[in-house]
């Protein structure tokens, strides 16, 4: 009895015996084994919001970790759109941009064609190319294309012609600039 008087009472905790359910007094600190003093069983006390504490820390520990995994998922989820937008921009842009390879390919293929078809090859002066434009309905390409040439009667002629070319890059159609005036 001396003994329970100096103890300083942060020390003592009433709790209910878990064997005989009667009020007692038990060390208020956890994993320490005493006896009950009413039916003498061994008990061990534990720290409530110790365990509590615990419980919040796993449950934490566990949304982190499906964060993480969803933060990853995401991350994988912005850069596979990323890479698909840059795809589409490039492929929408290649189609109708002034500077790209495909445009040359075409110029060329003209170029060439012209060499072939004009009646002083040699004569030939690109002026000027415009409008180009891919037709991905029939997969055709268009272009404006302004040439200097020398003509049958040995005059230099400014030409403006508007040259369609299949997918092959033939050149299938050629029309005059004066045709679309008039037309
Ligand atoms: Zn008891």
């Amino acid at each position: 009895m001396e003994e329970k008087k100096n103890q300083n009472s942060n020390n003592i905790a009433m709790v209910e015996c878990p064997f005989c359910n009667k009020p007692i007094e038990a060390p208020d600190k956890a994993d320490v084994i005493f006896t009950c003093p009413n039916c003498h069983k061994e008990l061990i006390t534990y720290d409530k919001v110790e365990r509590k504490k615990e419980t919040l820390r796993n449950e934490r520990i566990k949304q982190e970790q499906i964060y993480k995994r969803y933060k990853k998922k995401f991350k994988w989820g912005s850069i596979i759109v990323l890479i698909i937008s840059l795809y589409l921009y490039t492929k929408n842009t290649s189609d109708y941009t002034y500077n790209n390879p495909r445009q040359q390919d075409i110029q060329m293929a003209v170029k060439n064609y012209l060499k072939q078809n004009l009646d002083d090859p040699d004569s030939y002066k690109s002026a000027s190319w415009y409008g180009f434009t891919y037709n991905k309905a029939d997969k055709t390409y268009s272009i404006w294309h302004q040439y200097r040439h020398r003509n049958e009667y040995n005059a230099v002629q400014l030409e403006t012609q508007f040259f369609t070319l299949d997918s092959q890059k033939n050149v299938i159609q050629v029309r005059d600039g004066e045709d679309f005036v008039f037309n």
